[in-house]
């Protein structure tokens, strides 16, 4: 992990993780019926929202783009996919907080991964 930045490390195990769902949820394929994007009404309380297995893994995809493009800063560089603004300073400093590659892991803020992100706790954040 020396050389990243750990919630780069930590979204990208929660993209793996999402793949593998997506993949298993398309061995079986889709019921008759199935739409892209529905609840999910088996308790009556409408808590659940239905992705299919090929939204999902598009979504997985584009947000591996996002994170390609935004790996985050190190604590001596910064994040190359900020840039800069015009008068040369840096979006993301080193040591900061991308703010694109926070809101890839903000999704994933139930995972105990995550509070090592946001806590300064030490550990690996898979
Ligand atoms: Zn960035």
């Amino acid at each position: 992990m020396t050389g990243q930045n750990p919630m780069a490390v930590f979204v990208a195990a929660r993209l793996d993780e999402d793949e593998w769902v997506a993949r298993e949820s398309r061995r079986t394929g889709p019921a008759p019926g199935d739409h892209e994007l529905y609840v999910l009404d088996d308790d009556h309380r409408h808590n659940q929202i239905v992705i299919s297995g090929p939204r999902a893994l598009a979504e997985v995809e584009a947000k591996r783009r996002t994170l390609a493009r935004h790996p985050g800063a190190t604590a001596s560089s910064e994040c190359p996919g900020c840039a800069a603004h015009l008068d040369g300073t840096w979006v993301t400093p080193a040591g900061a907080t991308c703010p694109q590659l926070a809101d890839l892991a903000a999704p994933y803020a139930d995972h105990p991964g995550y509070a090592t992100l946001t806590t300064g706790q030490t550990g690996d954040p898979r």
